[in-house]
């Protein structure tokens, strides 16, 4: 029988191998994570989890693993070892606990948090990617201390939330002028800005880190923060420093260069997930996306090789965060020219409605990007009108009362 192994089992990886199984394939799928955890899903580590161990799905061990009968399923899975080195002429992978054969490799290693250089071993300094983190970060929650969260992105504003909500002193401090700087125009995220004073949570901007010990964050005004803990929110790369001198092409961003059937550049070798990027025909660029969605979406292309049929992957991304009591979700790629329609007045009081959404349209009036924030019906609405890029009427667009549709 053949054998496809899996390197890395997080989201990209467990899907593989269900997928594999639900489009018919019998061969041997073999599981490898790192991780001595049964597998889990990471959202959660930035919301539920920080808060407390959830009730629901407490029988399966908590609503973050996945879930997922690898037995039933035929799935070999070996927890807490880790890749080491690939020979793709022999196909072959290396690991801690000794080399593993192939027929066909897939590549789900996802990403390591990018941390605040010299900090790697700081007692008091975190960051938020795996389970142990997320119970590191939890203690630190469940004593009430004081926070300094570094990075306004989506995990500084998730974990901010949760522990404003615990009841400790929160302090995000972002390089940048305003919330979200990497994913959002300002438009769009001047608004939020009223959501972390709302929350109680201090929000500097435009402030610089230029060191960080422990208990201490010091910033490019010369002043500094005391706090009982600090996060280092400011991104990810992906987990792929094992692959160097495996001739597996690499970007300059650190991703497994796939093709748009998602292969990497040795026969055989797949690649899914946080650790791949791969070129999209719909939007002419390449792509490395950090998001649940693309995670979950891509095996089905991945399993469709191994069977040995053409799948492409190209879907439009979404993602979605929780914070401060609001549902954001985000979808599309905006173009430089689109033009932005509001649906609702995000400066509106609470009480006048439920949320807002901001819409980007193209040239041909085709729906290219939604940002919702509690409006999940536009979002739905919104998914379906951006994958088929029909022209929308904009006064329909602008007007939160009626639904999204085609003009
Ligand atoms: P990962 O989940 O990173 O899994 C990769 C696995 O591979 C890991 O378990 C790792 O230990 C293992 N591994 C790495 N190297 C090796 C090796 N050499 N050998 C063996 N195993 C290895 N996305 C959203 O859209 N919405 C959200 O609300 C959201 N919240 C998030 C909250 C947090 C705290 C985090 C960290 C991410 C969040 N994301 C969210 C992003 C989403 O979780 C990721 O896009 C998704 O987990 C990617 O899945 P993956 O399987 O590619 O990578």
């Amino acid at each position: 029988r053949e054998r496809a192994l899996i390197v890395g089992a997080g989201l990209a990886g467990v899907q593989t191998a269900a997928e594999l199984r639900a489009q018919g394939w019998d061969g041997r799928v073999t599981l490898l994570g790192a991780e001595p955890h049964p597998p889990y899903d990471r959202p959660p580590l930035s919301k539920e989890l920080l808060a407390g161990e959830p009730a629901e799905g407490a029988e399966r061990g908590g609503a973050h693993l996945l879930d997922v009968d690898y037995a039933a399923l035929g799935v070999e899975l070996l927890l807490g070892r880790t890749a080491t080195g690939l020979d793709t002429a022999g196909r072959r992978l290396d690991t801690d606990g000794g080399p593993l054969p192939y027929d066909h490799l897939v590549l789900a290693t996802g990403a390591e948090a990018v941390r605040l250089p010299g900090t790697g071993r700081t007692p008091g300094v975190h960051v938020l990617r795996t389970l142990d983190d997320a119970r590191a970060l939890r203690a630190v929650l469940a004593a009430r201390g004081s926070l300094v969260v570094i990075g306004a992105g989506w995990i500084g504003a998730e974990v901010a939330t949760a522990a404003a909500a615990a009841g400790c002193r929160v302090t995000v401090v972002e390089a940048a002028p305003r919330p979200l700087p990497g994913a959002l125009p300002a438009e769009v995220t001047e608004p939020m800005r009223r959501w972390y004073a709302e929350a109680g949570v201090e929000l500097r901007l435009g402030l610089r880190v230029t060191a960080v010990g422990t208990g201490r964050v010091e910033l490019a005004d010369g002043t500094a923060l005391a706090a009982d803990a600090v996060l280092a929110g400011v991104g990810s790369r992906p987990a792929t420093g094992w692959l160097a001198g495996s001739g597996i092409a690499l970007g300059a961003d650190g991703s497994v260069r796939a093709d748009e059937r998602l292969r990497a550049s040795a026969p055989g070798v797949y690649a899914v997930g946080d650790c791949a990027s791969y070129p999209s025909a719909r939007y002419g660029v390449r792509l490395l996306i950090h998001h649940w969605d693309n995670a979950l979406g891509g095996p089905r292309t991945v399993a469709a090789g191994i069977r040995g049929e053409r799948a492409v992957h190209d879907p439009v991304p979404y993602f979605w965060s929780e914070q401060f009591g609001r549902y954001v979700q985000f979808l599309g790629r905006r173009g430089p020219a689109d033009r932005l329609v509001w649906r609702g007045d995000p400066e509106a009081p609470e009480a006048e409605g439920p949320g807002w959404t901001a819409c980007w349209l193209g040239p041909g009036g085709e729906l290219t990007a939604l940002l919702a924030v509690d409006r999940p019906r536009d979002l739905a609405q919104g998914r379906r009108l951006a994958e088929r890029g029909t022209p929308l009427d904009e006064a329909r667009v602008a007007d939160p009362a009626v639904p999204l549709r085609a003009a």
